[in-house]
């Protein structure tokens, strides 16, 4: 998974941090990522460092505060986080190595054959599918839209190329979340946009909605909201 850099003038990851004895909140920052996991806690045997084991807060990518699960509590545990998989952008960084468990891969053909017969069933119970041992709902609008309207993003035309069997830690069953790949050969969610956004009134139907990737559903998710 590569990671990006950050442009000149971006503000960088900065998180806030309190030394024992001392009655200030201090603040930690670094123009990169690569730049905070390279560095070794406590710095230079500075006693207002933090440690590994500091506990943290209020963490920051250039000014946006990050939406990090429980589990990031200490220097420590941002760094574990931050050298395994996500995703960022100017103002995010999304985490998803330790929120999502991935079971397997499975090709585009192989997806669309196993939800074909249930894709538009409108009984619930009736729309269960087994993909490779487990039980999926078929008939999500998600999917829906990708063999309807094609895993082609509207923006960008990143295109989606293999479904992932996948799961947050406290969901109980798996889906299938789409991935194209880009340039840099990182991975790149592909989502449902709401052409017209909820927000104006946008219907939750297919004929609502359109394939986009997740960097132009969040850009354009922040113009329109
Ligand atoms: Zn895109």
């Amino acid at each position: 998974m590569s990671k990006r850099k950050l442009f000149r003038g971006d503000k960088g990851l900065k998180f806030k941090y309190s030394v024992e004895g001392v009655n200030k909140i201090l603040t930690d920052r670094y123009q990169t990522i690569e730049s905070f996991l390279d560095t070794e806690f406590p710095k230079n045997n500075n006693l207002m460092s933090p440690t590994i084991n500091t506990q943290i807060y209020d963490i920051t990518w250039n000014s946006h505060f990050v939406t990090i699960n429980d589990r990031v509590k200490t220097v420590s545990d941002l760094k574990e986080v931050l050298s395994g998989e996500y995703y960022c952008t100017n103002s995010d960084i999304r985490l998803t190595k330790t929120d999502i468990m991935r079971k397997s891969t499975h090709s585009i053909e192989d997806v669309r054959e196993t939800v074909k017969d249930v894709l538009f069933e409108k009984i619930k119970k009736d729309s269960r599918v087994e993909l490779d041992g487990d039980i999926i709902k078929g008939n999500s609008q998600r999917y829906q839209l990708f063999f309807t309207k094609g895993t082609k993003c509207a923006c960008c035309g990143i295109e989606g190329k293999y479904f992932a069997k996948e799961k947050r830690i406290k969901d109980k069953s798996y889906h299938l979340n789409l991935y194209g790949i880009d340039d840099n050969g990182q991975e790149v969610l592909i989502t449902k946009d709401h052409i017209i956004p909820k927000s104006k009134g946008g219907k939750d139907e297919l004929e609502n909605y359109q394939t986009m990737c997740i960097r132009c559903n969040e850009r354009k998710g922040n113009k329109t909201e």
